[in-house]
């Protein structure tokens, strides 16, 4: 019987310390804000921007959205990014993604201030993960994966770890931060010769690739930690992770699940992020 990781459960076990530190800044006069720029109005941006709002309010950190419409030039799109990154009661940027395709991302990514850069754009804050600097900003997701683990005291050090997926928001980052934990880590994608081979080997197994169900029980190795990272809508129209959880939750000492796993976590780093974005702006000023 597998243990299941409730995202729901990390994100309350960080929420008092993320209130406590957000009165602490507040009373240094400090009101920790985060702006959320989105352009044009996709569903699953939106349900994000709802729950990172909610987020914000339960912790005390304001929210801003910059509402852009989705036929915005690039000239204006790059002003609208400029205003919020100069304007000093702004603590943290979040630039929901992928833009719409007239649009790129190249210069805002070059632009932003790498303390208001809580997803890590800037080639700055992807710098940090790959060298295991902790004062740069992990994509949330792939902070959310540590985080989960933390809070089920499982360490990785020493660890087989197998993470499917290689994107720079997901499958990399959270290689590169289990990596630091002193695990072992294999990092597998589409050209892997023998993906269910290094899936059952794993101790702790990542799944991050966006393919519903693609991990299925015969993958994953017995009593294996496993972390479903996918967001996927099923042929019949439910969300659901890369893990096949039915099937692997037999195997599983634990497992998280999709929704209510990884997801509900990320908004909860967020608010972390833009409250130490907040405390190295104001000692920069
Ligand atoms: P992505 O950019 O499409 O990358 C997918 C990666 O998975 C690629 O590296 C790809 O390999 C690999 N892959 C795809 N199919 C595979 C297969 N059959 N076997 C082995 N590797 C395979 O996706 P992403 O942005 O990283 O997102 C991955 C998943 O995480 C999605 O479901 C997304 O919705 C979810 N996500 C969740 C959160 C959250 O908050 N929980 C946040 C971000 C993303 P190649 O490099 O060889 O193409």
């Amino acid at each position: 019987m597998s243990t299941i990781m409730k995202g729901a459960d990390v994100a309350k076990a960080m929420k008092e310390t993320l209130i406590l530190e957000t009165e602490e800044l507040k009373k240094q006069g400090i009101h920790p804000c985060l702006a959320m720029i989105r352009v044009g109005a996709r569903g699953d941006d939106l349900a994000y921007e709802r729950g990172a709002k909610k987020r914000m309010a339960m912790i005390g950190i304001q929210c801003r959205t910059i509402e852009l419409p989705d036929d915005i030039g690039q000239e204006a799109f790059e002003q609208e990014f400029c205003k919020a990154n100069a304007d000093r009661s702004i603590h943290g940027i979040l630039l929901f993604r992928p833009l719409p395709a007239h649009l790129s991302e190249e210069n805002v990514r070059r632009i932003i201030h790498p303390y208001k850069d809580v997803d890590c754009m800037s080639a700055v804050n992807i710098a940090k993960v790959f060298s295991g600097d902790e004062t740069g900003f992990a994509p949330c997701t792939a902070e959310a994966v540590v985080r989960m683990l933390e809070h089920y005291q499982i360490d990785p050090k020493g660890k087989k770890v197998t993470v499917v997926g290689r994107s720079m928001v997901a499958g990399k980052p959270i290689s590169m931060l289990l990596l630091d934990r002193h695990g072992t880590v294999t990092l597998c994608h589409t050209k892997t010769a023998d993906l269910k081979e290094e899936c059952k080997k794993a101790q702790i197994l990542i799944a991050a690739a966006g393919r519903a169900k693609m991990i299925t029980e015969e993958m994953a190795g017995e009593g294996a930690v496993v972390v479903d990272v996918g967001i996927n809508v099923d042929p019949d129209g439910h969300l659901c992770g890369d893990v096949d959880f039915e099937q692997v939750k037999e195997k599983a000492s634990y497992i998280s699940p999709v929704p209510g796993g990884v997801g509900s976590v990320t908004t909860s780093v967020l608010a972390s992020h833009v409250i130490r974005g907040a405390r190295y702006l104001h000692t920069e000023n």
